[in-house]
């Protein structure tokens, strides 16, 4: 075996959610080893300045760099979530809860779901799919905006409530900047206008602000926004468009007063050429209608937007434009694109954080020498891939089987064709209701049943195995279950109060 040297000088290019992640998480893994770490913002040109819903990944996230809960969510004025209301997405009106707590427990190697089918086949018949919403903690302490923290060791896995946060994605970026440059990170601020590469390599070597001063590099993290300007505009990557499939094009976001409840919920809401977000901060609402360009003018989508928020706007409204899909490859000879410059996916799920988190722990995993072992890039980029196909296949889900379809733009979504692997699994379900989601799924088979039912898909019959199961057995273990859940809600308290509460004692 032979030793290689090591990088000496890294660099990220962007300041941004991505950029100070990228910076935090570098500064506490790589600590102790014989490399510089550089980040360049361009306060001129400014970040995304959207993001404020996350999954519960993001508490690994933060674990690994040690922040303290209560001391995070003071400074990044956030809120709880513990899922996301969909808003006549199914039947309208109506909505469903996509929670981040199971429904209900498996009971003698029969999956929950299939016994819940059988219980309610009176409900199902008569087209009420939400009533599972019952076997789930979360669903029911969302409606009624009730949270706790969970208490570990304490009851069974139903009893337990997975939560994530709303957060201000601008705070959460300046509150890792300081964690990272207390931890030797260095600053930068200067406008990039070129960047000098190794003529025979391809590599990036050096990027040259406006000023003159240039910034040499080993390696180089692109998180320089949607413009990729490394991954893209220097090193022509190329990008994979995603628009026949996830068709909307635009963000019109506003900021408003709150209303007069913070309920631990994102809410997801159709409208004529998409859908509108509506996420409770501690300082504010955050709202935004993501929609289609060829279905709808932005000063239509504008004044729906407006429209519908729940008090005073805070700013005037801002259109974000951008094309869903991926970067050809995340990882270009001696660059990696991290957060919107490797791709988005709109936000309807609230990944592109977690995919920024994910994106860095991977690179952690590959972490380079100086030879850049194209194995590991290989690795890299087969992974980033997979994993952005598997969100995208469920973020399409909600589009395909959505029940509207009295406009053009949700008479598209039903007609278009969708990509194999989803059709698939839309397919099992609909035979005998199977979920056949694979575990490296960051959406486990929880989330696919909440959509799927919860848009009224339905199979054509159940599992056989339910034969083995009397109905009075069946009764009662629905009995049991939901019992318990009505025993844990005592435990919760009304959100506001208890988000109040624990950022003040902590
Ligand atoms: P940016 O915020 O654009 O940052 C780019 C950085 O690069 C900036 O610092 C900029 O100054 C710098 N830069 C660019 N060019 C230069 C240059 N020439 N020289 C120097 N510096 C430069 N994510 C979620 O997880 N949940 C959500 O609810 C969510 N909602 C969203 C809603 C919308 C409409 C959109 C568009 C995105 C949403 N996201 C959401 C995504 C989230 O906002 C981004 O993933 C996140 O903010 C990361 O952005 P970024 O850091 O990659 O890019």
């Amino acid at each position: 075996m032979r030793a290689v040297d090591g990088l000496k000088r890294v660099v990220i290019v962007g300041g941004g959610t991505a950029g100070w992640m990228t910076a935090a998480a570098f500064s506490k893994a790589l600590h102790g080893l014989p490399l510089s770490i550089t980040l360049i913002e361009s306060d001129e040109i400014g970040t995304v300045g959207v993001g404020e819903a996350t999954i519960p990944a993001i508490h690994h996230f933060n674990a690994f760099l040690g922040l303290n809960q209560a001391d995070f969510m003071r400074h990044c004025q956030a809120t709880f979530k513990l899922g996301i209301e969909f808003i006549n997405w199914g039947k309208v009106p109506g909505s469903y809860i996509h929670p981040f707590t199971r429904f209900g427990l498996d009971h003698t190697n029969l999956p929950f779901h299939q016994m819940w089918m059988a219980y309610a086949k009176d409900d199902l018949a008569a087209g009420r799919t939400t009533g599972i919403e019952a076997f789930s903690l979360a669903c029911v302490a969302a409606r009624k905006g009730l949270f706790a923290h969970p208490v570990s060791g304490a009851g069974s896995d139903i009893t337990r409530l997975n939560y994530a946060f709303h957060f201000d994605a601008s705070l959460y970026a300046r509150y890792l900047r300081s964690y990272a440059e207390t931890r030797g990170v260095t600053r930068v601020e200067g406008k990039i206008v070129d960047a000098r590469q190794n003529v025979d390599t391809g590599f990036v070597t050096q990027v040259v602000l406006s000023d003159g001063r240039a910034v040499d590099g080993d390696f180089f993290i692109d998180c320089s926004g949607f413009r990729g300007l490394l991954i893209e505009q220097a090193l022509k990557t190329g990008y994979e468009d995603w628009t026949h499939w996830l068709p909307a094009d635009r963000a019109i976001a506003v900021p408003s007063d709150n209303g007069d409840r913070l309920l631990p919920l994102t809410q997801a809401t159709t409208e004529a050429a998409g859908w509108r977000w509506s996420i409770p901060l501690q300082h504010r609402r955050g709202n935004g209608y993501v929609f289609s360009s060829q279905y709808l003018t932005e000063d239509a989508a504008r004044e729906t937007l407006l429209q519908s928020l729940p008090a005073q706007p805070q700013a005037e409204p801002r259109t974000i434009r951008f094309v869903t899909g991926k970067r050809k490859a995340g990882w270009n000879r001696n660059v990696v694109a991290v957060g919107l410059s490797s791709g988005f996916l709109e936000p309807l799920e609230s990944t592109s954080i977690h995919l920024i988190q994910a994106a860095i722990l991977r690179i952690l995993a590959h972490f380079p020498d100086a030879e850049f072992s194209p194995a590991d890039v290989a690795a890299y980029n087969r992974e980033t891939s997979a994993e952005m196909e598997r969100v995208r296949d469920f973020v399409i889900l909600h589009y395909k089987t959505a029940g509207r379809e009295d406009t053009s733009f949700w008479r598209y979504c039903r007609d278009m064709s969708v990509p194999d692997s989803l059709s698939h699994a839309i397919e099992a379900f609909k035979s005998r209701g199977r979920l056949t989601i694979s575990h490296d799924n960051l959406f486990s088979v929880h989330s696919w049943l909440a959509v799927l039912l919860g848009q009224g898909i339905l199979p054509s019959a159940l599992d056989p195995l339910l034969g083995t199961l009397p109905l009075s057995e069946l009764n009662a273990v629905m009995a049991q279950q939901r019992g318990e859940i009505d025993q844990a809600l005592k435990g919760l308290r009304r959100h506001e109060d208890y988000l109040d509460a624990f950022c003040r004692a902590h």
